[in-house]
């Protein structure tokens, strides 16, 4: 691989798209257990393809800016994990043979202890706050963070092969900016609003609980909305994964939650995007941080959704349309993503689209040193399976009446709540 350290040197000032990458974070992330390799198949087919060096740096051709991430300090973790789980988990020399203390952060079964977690814990969240610090200065409109996307970290627990909760972390850094947003002058009594919204095809669980407020009648800066899989036994179990339903005494407004039933392919998607759209126009966020997981594409083996990268609503298309938009500034932020090449021609296209100039999804994967593993395409496109899409016309009724009735919800707390939480 092409020194990704190099490519920063090779970055103009003009990108209004950062990259955040390192060898160090590359190195350390390609050892998450439930993803070997795939950071590094990642980054390699982005550099593979050019993204981070404009051909002719005159020619105006669009390319990335690639910072690189620092370390989260404990001081940082700490504004969202417990000291006890920190303490634990971010000591290199530990022996991890402690069943009971293992068990209660839960480092076992899906997240066992790896080594150097230490340095991963602390670089990915490093990494998707270097992306924050990006988007809170003026120069940047999209930060990306392929490695980042730990929705199931807990504040005291690893989980679903999550060791840190990077994106928890993301939204209470991005809650905190100052007034003044770059295109935008906030009523100086309104402090920033910031949506998370999160495509991987399980619940965003541990983000969506972290925000979580039944009990206030007050509005709230942060909006979650997951749209996922749910079914008895399929990971995680959440109260909170249900269709969201106003009538609910437990139902929060800003804690959104959109099942899509087995099979969900781009003609399901391309109906929800307006019921997206609308809790987007609702909230009108400073800041929205997209969760990519691409584990509901086509060929994953979670093998649920049947999810395309090209074509009308697909997830090319979904976020071609947030950049167009949306006025907020946005955080790209990866996930799940079981088949790495899968992954791979995913966040290299996203990338692409990000920058506004989407690669032809039948380009070819050029000559590099994990080009074998694209057999049998070898070009980058994410095509849908044969998965028949569940989700009946019936059905995607209902979630259109459900979330028309949240809208109202939210649009009378946002206008009526006194108080920011
Ligand atoms: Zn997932």
């Amino acid at each position: 691989m092409q020194s990704l350290d190099d490519s920063e040197v090779s970055a103009g000032p003009s990108s209004r798209v950062v990259y955040v990458v390192s060898e160090e974070l590359v190195k350390a992330s390609s050892l998450l257990p439930s993803n070997k390799n795939r950071s590094f198949l990642v980054h390699s087919l982005a550099t593979a393809l050019g993204l981070f060096k404009a051909a002719n740096p005159d020619s105006g051709q669009k390319y990335l800016r690639v910072l690189r991430p620092r370390r989260a300090t404990a001081r940082e973790l700490l504004v969202y994990h417990t000291r006890d789980y920190l303490e634990y988990a971010l000591s290199p020399s530990r022996d991890y043979q402690d069943r009971s203390q293992l068990a209660e952060f839960g480092l076992e079964d899906d997240c066992p202890p790896f080594h150097n977690m230490h340095d991963y814990i602390q670089l990915v969240a490093g990494a998707t706050l270097t992306a924050v610090d990006a988007l809170k200065g003026d120069g940047c409109d999209v930060a990306i963070c392929w490695d980042g996307g730990r929705h199931h970290a807990q504040k005291s627990k690893a989980s679903g092969f999550c060791y840190v909760a990077d994106c928890v972390l993301a939204l209470l850094a991005l809650k905190k900016r100052p007034l003044a947003i770059a295109g935008h002058t906030l009523p100086a009594t309104r402090k920033p609003r910031v949506m998370y919204l999160d495509l991987d095809v399980h619940f965003s669980d541990a983000v969506s609980q972290a925000f979580y407020n039944v009990g206030s009648t007050a509005s709230s800066q942060i909006l979650t909305l997951s749209i996922h899989y749910t079914s008895p036994g399929f990971f995680p179990p959440s109260l909170l994964s249900d269709l969201s339903n106003p009538d609910d005494p437990a139902f929060d407004p800003f804690t959104l939650s959109l099942p899509l039933k087995a099979g969900a392919s781009n003609r399901t998607f391309a109906r929800i995007w307006p019921i997206v759209d609308g809790i987007e126009n609702t909230f009108d966020p400073d800041f929205i941080v997209i969760q990519c997981g691409v584990d509901g594409l086509a060929g994953d083996p979670v093998a649920t959704w049947n999810w395309c990268l090209d074509g009308e609503g697909s997830l090319g298309s979904w976020l071609e349309r947030m950049l167009r938009q949306w006025r907020g500034k946005k955080l790209l932020l990866g996930g799940g993503g079981y088949n790495s090449t899968n992954a791979a021609r995913a966040w290299a296209y996203l990338t692409s689209v990000a920058m506004g100039s989407p690669l032809p999804p039948d380009t070819d994967i050029p000559e590099h040193r994990a080009l074998p593993l694209y057999q049998p395409s070898f070009t980058l496109d994410v095509p849908a399976g044969n998965m028949q899409d569940e989700n009946s016309e019936e059905y995607l009724l209902e979630v259109e009446r459900r979330f028309d009735r949240v809208r109202e919800a939210l649009n009378c707390r946002l206008t009526g709540g006194t108080r920011s939480v």
